[in-house]
């Protein structure tokens, strides 16, 4: 019998993952942020998943972290400044073997969750997989694409990745699964803010290729003192072919502020300003992006952390 995984947080990632374990076969339960939700959520037959326009709904257990029962395994599908709290709503039911997955994006928050439970594994991911919600309990599938996993403290990969090939979730372990997730960051930071304060797609900052360069070289220093070079090696080129790739999308931090949602910027540009800062190096554009940022983000009375 597979061990029963916990989804905690129901959108965009959750609901993916969710769905893919259950039409796998595997024991699935959902855990949602309230009774109110848990009740919105039973009041429907399930999560719709939509593939390639087809749509294919699961019926999910729901649960609350008010409900019994012990768990093994958690997949923490929530945003990164929700992680914590979420998290920690939960210590009571996380059994002494507790294996969490955390697919947060940036850095910080898993450090934060792995910090609280010292005794847990905590396994961080790294996807390139999109989805989105339609709507309340259905979530599209956008974009095909990879999710690396990996342990800091434990190279051994988990017995679990069966489940996952089981699911068809393309997944690889990965020996450096930080320079991954560093990687990841630095990208976001060389794009993500800049398609805000210009308010264009990713394709737009063609425009800007200078102020590009700028924050790719400090980038750069700033991966290298973090004794990252693998995330720093040819940072700008990729970002460069990222830009042109992607140049007709909007990036995440674009829809989240287009949208009025709050977003992550504490776990990405925020975080490598404050590593920077912790390092005494100094990153005029960088902290001048992040500056601007808060202020765009304030002006449009969203969060700025
Ligand atoms: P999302 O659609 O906003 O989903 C987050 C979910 O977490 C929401 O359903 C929210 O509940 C739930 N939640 C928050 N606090 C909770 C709590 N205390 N208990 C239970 N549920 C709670 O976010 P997402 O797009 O899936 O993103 C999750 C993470 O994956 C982010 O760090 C994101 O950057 C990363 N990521 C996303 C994608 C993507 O394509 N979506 C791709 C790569 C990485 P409510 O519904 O009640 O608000």
């Amino acid at each position: 019998m597979s061990t029963l995984w916990h989804v905690l947080g129901a959108g965009s990632l959750g609901t993916l993952w969710a769905t893919r374990l259950t039409r796998a076969g595997l024991p699935v339960r959902l855990i949602l942020r309230d009774r109110s939700r848990l009740a919105s959520y039973q009041a429907v037959s399930g999560l719709t998943l939509v593939e390639q326009g087809q749509a294919h709904t699961y019926p999910v257990i729901g649960e609350t972290a008010d409900s019994p029962g012990l768990i093994h395994r958690l997949l923490v599908a929530c945003k990164a400044y929700d992680a914590q709290g979420a998290v920690a709503q939960l210590a009571h039911r996380l059994a002494p073997d507790a294996e969490l997955i955390l697919l947060q994006n940036g850095l910080g928050s898993q450090d934060a969750v792995a910090a609280q439970l010292p005794q847990a594994r905590c396994v961080f991911a790294s996807s390139t997989e999109g989805a989105y919600r339609e709507s309340e309990w259905r979530v599209v599938f956008a974009g095909h694409g990879y999710t690396w996993l990996g342990d800091v403290n434990h190279p051994t990969p988990p017995l679990w990745l069966e489940d996952l090939h089981a699911a068809g979730i393309a997944h690889e372990w990965s020996t450096d699964i930080l320079t991954r997730l560093w990687r990841k960051l630095a990208l976001n930071c060389a794009i993500n803010p800049l398609t805000v304060i210009h308010h264009c797609r990713n394709g737009g900052l063609q425009d800007h290729r200078c102020e590009v360069a700028i924050l790719c070289s400090e980038l750069t220093q700033l991966l290298d003192r973090c004794g990252q070079p693998a995330a720093a090696h040819n940072l700008q080129a990729e970002v460069e072919r990222v830009i042109q790739a992607t140049a007709a999308n909007y990036s995440s931090m674009y829809q989240d502020v287009a949208n009025g949602r709050r977003t992550e910027i504490s776990y990405l540009l925020g975080y490598a300003c404050r590593v920077a800062l912790r390092h005494q190096l100094s990153l005029p554009h960088l902290q001048q992006l992040q500056v601007r940022l808060v202020q765009h983000l304030d002006a449009h009375r969203l969060p700025i952390d």
